[in-house]
Order: C-alpha cells, then structure tokens, then sequence
C-alpha cells in the first residue's frame, strides 16, 4: 500500500518512473534490445549498452541517448558467450553508475535448419548467447539486488520459448531454457524484492529476422515473399509485426515499482500466436 503511494506521488510529482536506477541491456546496438535501452533511458535510468557494431556508429548512438534523456549511458563489448567478459561487464558497470538494478537479458543470434542437419557449433553458440548468457549476469548481479532488497531481470524469450517450429532446434530448446530460468529466478528472488520475468515476442522486424528470411526460403523450399506472409506472419493473428517500442514499454512496466507482484511469468507479446 505504502509502495504504491509512493509511486502515485511521484507520477504525481513528473519525476520519471525509473530515475536513479541503472540497468545492464545485452545486445542492445540494434532491433529489440535497443528499443528496451531507449525505453529504460527515457524512463530516467542509467544505461549500460553491449552488443557488437561499428564503434563509430554505436558512439553516436550512447551519446544521444545520454544526451537526449539526461542519463548516464555506458556502452561495453563483451561477447556474450564468454563468461569472463559477462563478469568483467558487471565490474565495469557497477564502478559506474554504483550498483545494478535492472538487467535485461535480450543479447540472440538465430540459425535455421533441420535438425539432421543442423551445424552442433551452431546449437553450441545459440546455447551460450541466448540461454547460458542470461545465467552469468543474474549470477553476477543477483546477490547485490537481494541485499538491496529491489531488482528486476528482464528475460527476452520469445513465443518460441512456449511454443515450437521446425527447424530452430537450438532456438526453441535456448528460449524455453530461458522461460524456465525466468522461473527459478523469481522464486529464488520473492523475498528479497527482486522479480524476473520473461518477454516472449512473436516476431518483431529486425536484423535477426531480416537475415532468416534466405534460410527459411531454402528450408521451406519457397520463395522470400513467401516467407513473410506463409511463415513469419502465418500464426501471427494481428498479420502484423510486433515492434520494439512494444518490448520496451512492456519492459519499463516491469521495472516498475508497480510491478513488484508480477515475477515468474512468461508474457507473450506476439499478436495473438500462442493463444491458438
Ligand atoms: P538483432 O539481431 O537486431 O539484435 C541482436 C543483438 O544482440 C545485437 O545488438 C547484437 O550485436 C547482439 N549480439 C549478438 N551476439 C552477441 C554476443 N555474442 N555478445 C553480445 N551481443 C551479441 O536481433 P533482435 O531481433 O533484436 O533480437 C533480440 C532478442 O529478441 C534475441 O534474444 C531474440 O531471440 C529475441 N526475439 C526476437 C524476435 C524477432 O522477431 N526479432 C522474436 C522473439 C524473440
């Protein structure tokens, strides 16, 4: 009762849902994971960007984000399927902005095949980006949010960590990993103020998706056009894509102070898909 007081006071007041908190966002240089930085930053939270890119470009993009929302924005490279680089990280991002509050595991790559086909360094690497990743920043982060007593892991899943389709083995089994993660996660997490839940996108329009379309021609055997209307879009109700404005709305929601009941979910925002 106390707690949301205080937040109707502060909205009351125009401070910014998410001031003075500071947050880590993996593979956020581009498509979904940036639209969550840019949403965090306008919310008033510190932002350490990652994901891999021209320096140049990604410069430009941490200075106005800084710039544009009066928050401090940090950018690191660490490659996310390395476990020293995930901890050396969390280092660097505690010495900046004092502790972590908030940290989104969205960093992904995709690979499209069929099983008996399907390249094992390909499925090794999924693993370690998308599933084994998320597992070394909560363990790096956790503790410190516990003895806060305030936290939240945003998990970026997908609709294809509650339901599957052929030919992404490692996807389905990473993204499922990750919603059963979620899971463990906030039980472990209840009593100590800290909540984790996992977005679950059906498919939103970035790189990750542009590039797939080639691979999905082939495995399909159809032409790319194709692609979009009779496998992207196909189980998608809405016929339209999501976007990353809608992940980062939905992510700000869940840092939120009132959202301090909602841990342990898997929300689909994927237009209707996983309610067939
Ligand atoms: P994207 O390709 O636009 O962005 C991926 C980001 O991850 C980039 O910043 C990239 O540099 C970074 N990255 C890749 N490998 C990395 C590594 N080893 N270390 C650090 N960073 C790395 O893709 P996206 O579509 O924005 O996907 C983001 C997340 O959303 C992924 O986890 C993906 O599985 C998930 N997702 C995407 C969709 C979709 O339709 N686009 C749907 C459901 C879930």
């Amino acid at each position: 009762m106390l707690n949301a007081l205080d937040a109707d006071t502060e909205a009351m007041v125009g401070r910014k849902p998410l001031e003075g908190r500071s947050a880590i966002v993996t593979g956020s240089t581009s498509g979904i994971g940036l639209g969550i930085a840019q949403a965090l930053a306008k919310a008033g939270a510190a932002v350490m960007l990652n994901g891999f890119g021209n320096p140049a470009e990604i410069e430009t993009l941490r200075a106005a984000l800084a710039d544009d929302n009066d928050v401090d924005v940090a950018y690191d490279c660490a490659d996310m399927s390395r476990p020293d680089a995930i901890h050396m990280m969390v280092e660097r991002a505690t010495a900046r902005f004092g502790q972590i509050d908030i940290v989104v595991n969205n960093a992904g790559i995709q690979h499209v095949a069929p099983i008996g086909t399907f390249p094992a360094e390909k499925w090794d690497a999924i693993m370690a980006i998308n599933l084994s990743s998320a597992f070394h920043l909560v363990q790096a982060t956790f503790d410190a949010m516990c003895a806060r007593r305030y936290g939240r892991i945003v998990n970026v899943a997908s609709a294809h960590g509650l339901v599957a389709s052929p030919f992404k083995s490692a996807y389905v089994a990473a993204k499922h990993g990750m919603v059963g993660l979620t899971k463990t996660i906030a039980l472990e997490g209840a009593e100590f103020g800290v909540t984790a839940n996992a977005i679950c996108p059906g498919y939103v329009w970035t790189p990750l998706v542009e590039h797939q379309i080639d691979d999905q021609a082939k495995s399909h055997n159809i032409a790319r056009d194709a692609v979009i209307r009779d496998v992207f879009l196909k189980n998608q109700p809405t016929k339209r894509f999501a976007t990353v404005e809608e992940m980062g709305a939905l992510s700000v929601f869940l840092c939120s102070d009132l959202a301090a009941s909602i841990t342990g979910t898997a929300i689909p925002v994927d237009g209707g898909w996983t309610a067939h």
